[in-house]
């Protein structure tokens, strides 16, 4: 269970000081600014901060910090606001929002990119693109850096170059105690492997490290097919994606088309399922290498073809903009048996909203290369992440998305590899965070012992100290 830390009453003159520390703005109840900054994407979250301070730089962290410390308030860190269960807020706490620290800085020589804590993955393609460079991450522009390269960092690139986090070469920390040190595999090297896929646990990372690999225009988007054939198309997946060359990547979805450009009218609304391509390999094979996939089962809808990479990495950005309702169950999965995949059927064509859906991205790949110890992301040996999310702008659908969500993944659940990815959990409770970490969480909960020993910061998938 994520702790509730007990807030006592601030005072005006400790909030005035800390005010007077920042570079950056402090946000109070009653704030022209309030309701536009405590809002965070998944509009299910409605807390209520006691302050909010917008970071400018490393100083301000520090102080926030040290001001949750000796003020014994809640500390939620937000970078990309992005979390399904609002992890980047508290309520009667501080926030320390980290959405103005977006500086970037690209070293097309060595290959590396510097970001600070609060970017986002639009931010940082649109600094490394112009170089023809890239570092693996998610399948939207809008997600912070920060939250997803601490819990994983699932994408399209995770076949051919990694999670994010298998990207990170270091990261500068400021910790519980308010001081600041870099991890890396020659510094604190045991921080540095908690915080590849152990949160935001262990303290705030103010500025990322990552490798760059060269990815510029790549070959890929979506196709759909109708739901009708769905078991066939998921089996050839299946089955293809096992054994693809790694510059191949494509996860499976179940969706409802939506009734915009560029689906074709004959098709709006209509549940297929589909899957998302990025090839990396050189593009004049591109078409030779989808053709078996073309030949296998036409697609009803193909959109795959050459695609700048930050525009395959925003593709669905408007689809899914802040603020709408948000659900989300997960696993990971090892054999997607037919069995299996009869059951998905049953739950795609049940659907509750045009938003809500489930996705399989394909963890293999390079992204098998660290084995299960080698970072705090244990499940190395899972060829999947299944995610399945009721998704809608109106609260009213709610419940219904909600009942659909959890009925879908309870059946699934004893086909999967018993733990899920901890950046698409809700907030579950410690077995599931437990499960999600398997073997590792005895290592994290020591890392969390020593490096913060008081647990300041909880408001986070919840590693508990020494446990
Ligand atoms: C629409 C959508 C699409 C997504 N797509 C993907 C995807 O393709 N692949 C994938 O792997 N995941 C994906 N996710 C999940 C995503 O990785 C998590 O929600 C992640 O936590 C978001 O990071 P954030 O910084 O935006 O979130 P926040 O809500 O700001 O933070 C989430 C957690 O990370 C911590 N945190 C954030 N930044 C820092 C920092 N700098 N230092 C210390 N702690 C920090 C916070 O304290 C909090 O506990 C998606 C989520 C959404 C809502």
């Amino acid at each position: 269970m994520i702790q509730q830390q007990t807030t006592v009453a601030l005072d005006g003159a400790a909030v005035h000081e800390l005010a007077a520390r920042l570079r950056g703005d402090l946000v109070r109840p009653g704030d022209a600014r309030y309701e536009e900054v405590r809002a965070v994407y998944n509009g299910m979250i409605d807390k209520r901060p006691a302050v909010i301070a917008q970071c400018e730089d490393v100083a301000d962290v520090i102080a926030a910090v040290n001001f949750a410390r000796e003020h014994q308030l809640a500390l939620a860190v937000r970078g990309g606001g992005h979390s399904g269960p609002g992890l980047g807020t508290v309520d009667n706490g501080l926030v320390g929002d980290l959405s103005r620290m977006k500086g970037i800085h690209v070293d097309a020589a060595n290959k590396t990119v510097r970001v600070e804590g609060g970017s986002t993955w639009g931010a940082d393609d649109h600094a490394t693109h112009p170089f023809g460079l890239a570092t693996p991450s998610g399948f939207l522009s809008t997600t912070g850096v920060g939250g997803l390269t601490l819990g994983g960092g699932i994408g399209h690139l995770s076949r051919t170059h990694g999670l994010t986090l298998d990207n990170l070469l270091s990261a500068d920390l400021v910790l519980a105690d308010g001081t600041v040190v870099t991890a890396s595999a020659e510094e604190h090297a045991d921080l540095f492997w908690a915080i590849r896929g152990g949160g935001g646990n262990f303290g705030v990372v103010t500025s990322f490290l990552f490798q760059l690999h060269p990815v510029s225009t790549v070959y890929g988007g979506p196709m759909f097919w109708p739901l009708e054939r769905a078991a066939e198309v998921m089996k050839f997946w299946r089955d293809f994606i096992l054994s693809a060359p790694e510059n191949i990547n494509g996860w499976f979805a179940f969706v409802t088309v939506p009734p915009a450009p560029p689906f074709p009218e004959q098709h709006h609304m209509q549940k297929m399922c589909g899957i998302v391509w990025t090839y990396t390999g050189a593009l004049e094979q591109a078409e030779e290498r989808f053709a078996p996939i073309r030949a296998f089962a036409p697609p009803a809808i193909d959109l795959a073809g050459p695609i700048p990479w930050p525009v395959l990495q925003s593709l669905f950005d408007g689809l899914y903009p802040a603020g709408l309702q948000w659900y989300w169950k997960a696993d990971f999965v090892t054999d997607l048996d037919d069995k299996a995949i009869e059951l998905h059927l049953k739950y795609a064509e049940r659907l509750p909203t045009m938003h809500s859906t489930m996705h399989l991205y394909p963890i293999n790949g390079a992204a098998h290369r660290a084995g299960k110890t080698d970072t705090a992301f244990s499940f190395r040996d899972a060829n999947f992440a299944e995610v399945i999310v009721g998704v809608d702008p109106d609260p009213a659908n709610n419940d219904r998305m909600i009942q659909w969500a959890k009925e879908y993944w309870l059946a699934l659940h004893p086909y999967s590899a018993g733990g899920a990815y901890v950046n698409m959990m809700m907030d579950e409770g410690q077995d599931q965070v437990k499960a999600a970490y398997r073997d590792n969480y005895a290592q994290l909960a020591r890392v969390k012992a020593k490096y913060d020993p008081a647990n300041l910061f909880h408001v986070n998938q919840n590693i508990v100290p020494g446990e």
